[in-house]
C-alpha cells in the first residue's frame, strides 16, 4: 500500500492519513483552516493540548498546495533531531539544520529546501535570523516557495518568564522581510503578560488568538505537608504510584539534584540527574535517556523540561516550592501528554515558605519588582495551604472558571478525593503570636522557630534558661499541641504574611496584620496534619472530570497485557535501528490498543488511533506478526 501520488490537501484527510487520527480536538480544527488560509495566529495551549498539528497539518496541506516550504523556528537544538524523526517516520519530508549536522548533511538539507521539496525544515531562532539563511529564504519567498513560519515556544521572547532568549527578539524581522508569509506563533504559557509581549514583541496585532482552555484532567494534583524525611515521602510516592514510570523530580539547586539522584539511584530508582553545572555531553546523554527508555526518574532544575515532548511522563514531582504558580503548571504541564492518568505531586513545609520568602528579599531586584514576586509567592502559599479544589483555583488563577458542571471540585485533585479535616487554629495562632511580641518585648531579642516552638510547648532547654524564658508569660502556653502542628501553624502564619523572618537566623517577627489576629478578629482555619503517611493510592475510583480526553488507557487484562509487552520489546529494536525515541515509532497509546483490539489484517490496523498510512505500510505487517505470535 502506497500513498495516493495526488493526496487530498484537506486537513482532515491529512489528519487521518498521516497521523492515523480521527479527528482533531479542540480549538484544532479553527487554528488549522485559519492558517491554511494564509492567517496568522497565536496559540495558547497547555502543553499535551496537541499544539504540533496546528503548524504540521498547515504545513503539509500548504505544501501539497504548491505553496513551499514552511520554517519552524524552535529554541532546542538538542530535540530537532527527534522532532524531524518523528514527522519522518509519518512520511513527511522533513529536516533540521544545526551544528550537529555535518556540511554534507547541511548542503543536502539546503538543495532539498531551495527546490522547495522539503515539507518543514526546523531552525533555532539565531540561524533563522542569520544573513546567509535569510537570503536563502529572500530567493524562496521569490519563487513563491516560503510557505509559514511557525514560532513554538513564542514565550521565549518575553522577559517575564525564565525562558526569555534574547535571539528570540530578532524574529519580527519576518513580518517585515515576507509580510505575505503567514505566521503561527504557539505557546503553553497561559498569563496576560506573556501574552501581550508575544504579540508586541513578534508583532502578531493582526493575529487570530486561539485560547484554550487550560485544564489538563488527567492531572492529578497532590500537596503533601513535608515530614522531616522529605526524601523518603518522595520515595514512597514513587514506589506506591509509579514504580517502573518515567517521571520528573524538581529541586531547586543543583547540590540538591545530585544528592536526591544519587539517593533514590541507591534505592533502587533509575534515577538521573539534570542541572545547568553538569558538563554538556553528560546533561545530553541523560536526556537522551530520558527520552528513549522506558522509566527514568530525572531528578533536575527547572533547567530541564521545555520542548521536551515524551509523552507519557507518568508524574513530575516538587521537593522544593517552586516560584510561583505559573512555574508550577508548567513543570507539572510535563506530566500525562498523552491523556492517560498523570500525577502532580509535591511535598511541602515551612523551610520552602521561609526560603522563597528570603530570595525574594535577598535578591538584587528592585522594591516593586519584588512586591510583584511576593504576590505570586503569596498565591502559591494559598494554594498549597488550600483545603478546596486545587484545579478551581489553578484555574481561576489563570482565569479561567472551571467548566466542569456547575461542581466546585474536579473529583481528581487530594483535596476532592480525601477532603481534608480542619481545625480551628485561631487560639493557637494568637498564643503563638503573643509569644514573639513577648520575647521582643523581653530584650528586643528574636528567635528562631525551633525556640519559639520549645517555649511554647514548655520544653527546657539551654537555651531556656539563658535567656530565663521560663519566666515569660507565654511559657508552656501551647503543651496541648504537638511540635508538628505549631510548625502548620507557623507556617500558615508565614504564609499569610503575618509573621516574617530575617537575617541569616531566620529570626520571627510579627508584620502589622499581626494585631488583628492577635485581637482575634481573623479566624483561621487550617488542614489537619496528616498523622501516617497515606498507603497506597487515592481511590482511582472516581472518572476524570466530564471532557476529559480520555479514558484510561492501558487497563489491560492479563493476555493483552502479554501481547502489550510484546509489542513494545519490538518497537525497542526498531526504536534502536532508527535511534529514535520508542514513542516516535508507536506511542504507548496505540500500542495497547493493537494489544486489546488484536487487529487481524492491515485494514483493521489501520483504524487503531495513531497508525498513519506510512506506519502501517512500514510497519503493519511486523505489528500482524508479533501479534499472531503472541
Ligand atoms: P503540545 O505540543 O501542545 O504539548 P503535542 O503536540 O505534543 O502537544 O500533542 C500531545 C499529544 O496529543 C501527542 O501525543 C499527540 O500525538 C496527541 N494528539 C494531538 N492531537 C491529537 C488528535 N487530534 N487526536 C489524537 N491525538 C492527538
Ligand atoms: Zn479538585
Amino acid at each position: 500500500m502506497s500513498l495516493p501520488p495526488h493526496s487530498s490537501s484537506l486537513p482532515l484527510s491529512i489528519l487521518q492519513e498521516v497521523f492515523g487520527y480521527s479527528a482533531f480536538r479542540g480549538a484544532q480544527a479553527d487554528i488549522v483552516d485559519h492558517v491554511v488560509a494564509a492567517g496568522d495566529a497565536l496559540v495558547l495551549m497547555p502543553t499535551g493540548g496537541g499544539k504540533s498539528l496546528c503548524y504540521q497539518i498547515p504545513a503539509i496541506a500548504r505544501h501539497r498546495a504548491g505553496h513551499g516550504v514552511t520554517v519552524v523556528v524552535s529554541p532546542l537544538i538538542a530535540l530537532m533531531h527527534d522532532q524531524v524523526g518523528a514527522l519522518e517516520e509519518a512520511g513527511v519530508h522533513a529536516a533540521f539544520l544545526n551544528s550537529t549536522l555535518s556540511n554534507e548533511q547541511a548542503s543536502q538539507v539546503e538543495r532539498d529546501m531551495m527546490s522547495g521539496r522539503l515539507v518543514m525544515l526546523y531552525a533555532a531562532p539565531e540561524r533563522v535570523t542569520n544573513l546567509r539563511f535569510l537570503a536563502q529564504l529572500d530567493s524562496l519567498y521569490e519563487r513563491g516557495l516560503l510557505s509559514l513560519f511557525a514560532i513554538d515556544e513564542a514565550h521565549c521572547v518575553s522577559q517575564w518568564g525564565h525562558d526569555f532568549r534574547s535571539e528570540y527578539l530578532a524574529l519580527s524581522l519576518l513580518h517585515e522581510r515576507y509580510p505575505e508569509v503567514p505566521r503561527i506563533a504557539l505557546t503553553a504559557t497561559a498569563d496576560d503578560l506573556t501574552r501581550a509581549d508575544i504579540i508586541e514583541r513578534l508583532r502578531l496585532e493582526d493575529a487570530r488568538v486561539f485560547i484554550s482552555s487550560f485544564d489538563r484532567p488527567n492531572i492529578r494534583y497532590a500537596i503533601v505537608e513535608k515530614d522531616s524525611k522529605p526524601r523518603e515521602q518522595l520515595l514512597r510516592f514513587i514506589q506506591d504510584e509509579h514504580s517502573d514510570e518515567a517521571g520528573v523530580v524538581y529541586c531547586q539547586s543543583r547540590k540538591k539534584v545530585d544528592e536526591t539522584a544519587d539517593w533514590l539511584a541507591a534505592e533502587g530508582i533509575k534515577a538521573l540527574p539534570y542541572h545547568a553545572g553538569l558538563d554538556a555531553a553528560v546533561r545530553q546523554r541523560h536526556q537522551d535517556r530520558f527520552l528513549r527508555e522506558d522509566s527514568i526518574v530525572m531528578v533536575a532544575t527547572v533547567a530541564f523540561g521545555m520542548g521536551i515532548d515524551k509523552p507519557d511522563v507518568r508524574f513530575v514531582a516538587h521537593l522544593d516550592l517552586p516560584k510561583n504558580i505559573e512555574s508550577y503548571y508548567q513543570e507539572t504541564g510535563r506530566a500525562g501528554r498523552d491523556g492517560a492518568p498523570a500525577d502532580a505531586w509535591m511535598t511541602y513545609g515551612l523551610a520552602d515558605v521561609v526560603n522563597q520568602r528570603r530570595m525574594i528579599d535577598e535578591s538584587p531586584a528592585g522594591e516593586e519588582f519584588k512586591k510583584g514576586q511576593r504576590g505570586k509567592l503569596d498565591a502559591l502559599l494559598a494554594l498549597a495551604e488550600a483545603t478546596d479544589c486545587r484545579r478551581v483555583r489553578l484555574l481561576s488563577y489563570f482565569g479561567e472558571a472551571y467548566a466542569g458542571g456547575h461542581r466546585l471540585s474536579c473529583g481528581n485533585c487530594d483535596n476532592c478525593l480525601q477532603p481534608p479535616a480542619t481545625w480551628d487554629a485561631t487560639e493557637a495562632a494568637r498564643k503563638l503570636l503573643s509569644c514573639i511580641y513577648r520575647f521582643h518585648q523581653n530584650g528586643g531579642q528574636r528567635f528562631g522557630a525551633g525556640h519559639l516552638i520549645d517555649v511554647l510547648r514548655g520544653k527546657l532547654t539551654d537555651k531556656v534558661t539563658q535567656y530565663g524564658h521560663q519566666t515569660l508569660s507565654t511559657w508552656a502556653i501551647g503543651a496541648e499541641l504537638p511540635e508538628t502542628q505549631w510548625r502548620a501553624v507557623l507556617r500558615q502564619l508565614i504564609a499569610l504574611g503575618h509573621v516574617f523572618t530575617e537575617g541569616e537566623y531566620m529570626t520571627l517577627a510579627l508584620a502589622d496584620s499581626a494585631r488583628a489576629v492577635l485581637k482575634g478578629e481573623v479566624q483561621l482555619l487550617l488542614r489537619v496534619p496528616s498523622a501516617a503517611p497515606k498507603k497506597g493510592r487515592l481511590t482511582r475510583g472516581s472518572k476524570p472530570s466530564a471532557g476529559s480526553r480520555s479514558a484510561a488507557p492501558l487497563d489491560l487484562d492479563e493476555a493483552a497485557q502479554a501481547r502489550f509487552e510484546q509489542l513494545k520489546a519490538w518497537r525497542a529494536e526498531v526504536a534502536k535501528e532508527h535511534s529514535l525515541p520508542a514513542y516516535v515509532i508507536f506511542q504507548n497509546v496505540t500500542l495497547a490498543e493493537m494489544a486489546r483490539q488484536q487487529p487481524q489484517s492491515l485494514d483493521e490496523l489501520g483504524q487503531i488511533s495513531g497508525v498513519g498510512a506510512k506506519k502501517l505500510e512500514a510497519y503493519g505487517r511486523e505489528i500482524l506478526r508479533v501479534l499472531g505470535e503472541a
